[in-house]
């Protein structure tokens, strides 16, 4: 597998400057006010990761778009990465991320593959969960 493509939320665009491949709204050509269930939508249909420091609302609209999965089409995501929304922590908080996911025995590409939860908290420490339900269309899991 290649570099995975994540796609930054408006809110901590600035961790575009941080880590290469991951690109903003702008990238993608979305506007900078697309609603969060559009994000999710492109994401699904563009196998990206989503970043953003709104947890709450984007898991909401992931399992939400997950229910609309009809047996001619997948409605799987991609992973979802939650930052700290204060942007003076963010950065410190996510230094050595990549090393530290490795430490739990993930990547961003198994985080993609099994559209899996990472939360970053404002001290550094990263945790991974699967609390989405898997796409029922889907024969990507394992
Ligand atoms: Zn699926």
């Amino acid at each position: 597998m290649g570099l995975r493509q994540v796609l930054v939320d408006h809110d901590v665009s600035d961790l575009e400057r941080m880590f290469p491949g991951w690109k903003g709204l702008q990238h993608y050509e979305l506007r900078t006010d697309t609603a969060d269930k559009d994000i999710v939508t492109y994401a699904c249909a563009n196998g990206l990761t989503i970043v953003t420091a709104n947890g709450p609302d984007f898991q909401a609209a992931i399992r939400t778009h997950i229910k609309l999965t009809k047996k001619s089409e997948c409605f799987r995501l991609f992973g979802l990465i939650v930052v700290p929304n204060q942007a003076a922590v963010r950065t410190s908080a996510l230094k050595d991320f990549y090393r530290k996911l490795k430490a739990l025995g993930y990547s961003l590409a198994k985080v993609n593959n099994n559209n899996l939860l990472v939360k970053v908290m404002v001290n550094g420490r990263v945790t991974v969960s699967e609390p989405f339900k898997r796409c029922p269309h889907c024969t990507h899991y394992d």
